[in-house]
C-alpha cells in the first residue's frame, strides 16, 4: 500500500487492525507492505516543488504559502499477491 503522509491514516495503527482483523481468517499471515509518501507542494515562486515532512505548505527557499499539493493524500492499494 502506498499512504500518503496527509491521508490521515497512520501506518502503525493500519498495521494493527491489519494482524487484529486478519487473525483467524485464511488471510491470517499475510504480509502488509506500506510505503509512505512523503508530502509534497509545488512552490508558485521559485516555480520548484519541495518535500515537507510535517506537511507544512510553506516552502523552505522563499516562505511563500503553497496550495499546490503534488502528492501525500494518496492511500493506494498498489499490489496483491496470492499463493
Ligand atoms: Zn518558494
Amino acid at each position: 500500500m502506498r499512504i500518503g503522509s496527509l491521508a490521515g491514516v497512520e501506518p502503525e495503527a493500519l498495521r494493527f487492525a491489519h494482524t487484529v482483523l486478519m487473525a483467524g481468517t485464511i488471510a491470517s499471515g499475510a504480509e502488509l507492505r506500506i510505503e509512505v509518501v512523503i508530502a509534497s507542494f509545488f512552490c508558485e515562486s521559485c516555480q520548484q516543488g519541495f518535500d515537507s515532512e510535517q506537511g507544512d505548505c510553506l516552502c523552505f527557499r522563499c516562505g511563500s504559502f503553497s496550495r499546490r499539493l503534488l502528492q501525500g493524500r494518496e492511500l493506494e492499494l498498489t499490489s496483491l499477491e496470492l499463493s
